[in-house]
């Protein structure tokens, strides 16, 4: 199964399979993550640095700001959601909810 993923307007939209899906500005709860120094940081979005669809699953790179403290930088690689193998529709994922961001894409080649 392909899934196309690209990212629109200087990282504001995710589209996926060419359907605007992911606005931006979202707030996201990390959490085991190295961003900033927080234990559960409030990051909030601020664009898409990087997109790549694993399978069925549509993750990002995000850049954005942790509310709690202040540090700005990029996410590691986020799940946003997913794709339906059934009726080919992205459900995204809840960004308030608590996210575990992955250092290395699954499907990355070790180093
Ligand atoms: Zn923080």
């Amino acid at each position: 199964m392909t899934t196309a993923v690209h990212q629109l307007d200087d990282g504001a939209w995710v589209s996926v399979n060419d359907s605007r899906e992911v606005n931006v500005s979202n707030l996201w709860r990390l959490a085991r993550h190295d961003f900033c120094g927080c234990r559960l940081a409030d990051f909030l979005a601020e664009g898409f640095v990087e997109v790549a669809a694993d399978g069925a699953d549509v993750e990002a790179r995000i850049a954005g700001q942790c509310i709690q403290c202040g540090e700005s930088g990029v996410t590691e690689w986020l799940t946003l959601g997913r794709v339906d193998p059934e009726t080919d529709e992205f459900r995204s994922v809840v960004p308030e909810s608590v996210h575990v961001p992955n250092r290395r894409r699954r499907l990355a080649s070790p180093p």
